[in-house]
């Protein structure tokens, strides 16, 4: 299956989880075998091409497709986690939302010094929760240079936020 097949997999849900929002449900894709198969395919792909030596991913949806694709590649998956979740002391990273703030945690001790990290998320809308993912793993050690994900929505700017933060950036779909 290519990329574009994969579109038709994910399924939009209007006003979720706010009245306005679109969102785009992976939920439909990895229920069937093969869209999910091509997919952690299509990432593990870019991910060995940009020489990633880990794969880190944002809870919860980045987990899916994160550990999937480094499995397929024979290395290591890191856990970007909402905050109080990991039972070791952590390091943190606080970002501004539209309406409040949230908080990546990671166990700094999963991450070996300049050890090539690539982020895997299911979408980037804004690009916030990849910029402070970034910027934690590098804050780790890590040497953080690109970011796959399944879906882009190009029109609110994340991924053009994160080249200007100096990032790589690819995904599946737009
Ligand atoms: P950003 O920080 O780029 O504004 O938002 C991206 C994060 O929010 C990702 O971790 C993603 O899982 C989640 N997200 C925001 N909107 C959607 C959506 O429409 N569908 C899905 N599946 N995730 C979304």
């Amino acid at each position: 299956m290519t990329p574009s097949d994969l579109r038709a997999l994910i399924r939009t849900v209007p006003d979720f989880p706010h009245p306005g929002i679109q969102f785009r449900d992976i939920t439909t894709m990895i229920a069937h075998g093969e869209g999910l198969a091509a997919c952690v395919g299509h990432l593990a792909q870019r991910a060995k091409a940009a020489g990633a030596e880990m794969i880190a991913g944002m809870e919860a949806r980045g987990f899916i497709f994160g550990a999937a694709a480094a499995a397929q590649l024979g290395i290591g998956f890191l856990p970007v986690r909402k905050p109080g979740k990991l039972p070791v002391p952590t390091i943190g990273i606080d970002y501004d939302l539209e309406y409040g703030s949230n908080r990546l945690e990671i166990d700094p001790g999963a991450v070996r010094l300049g050890m090539r990290i690539v982020i895997v998320d299911d979408l980037i809308a804004t690009g916030g929760t990849a910029l402070a993912a970034a910027q934690l793993l590098r804050m780790a050690g890590a040497a953080v240079n690109d970011a796959l994900f399944v879906i882009d929505l190009p029109d609110l700017g994340g991924a053009a936020r994160l080249r200007e933060a100096g990032l790589r950036v690819e995904s599946l779909v737009e």
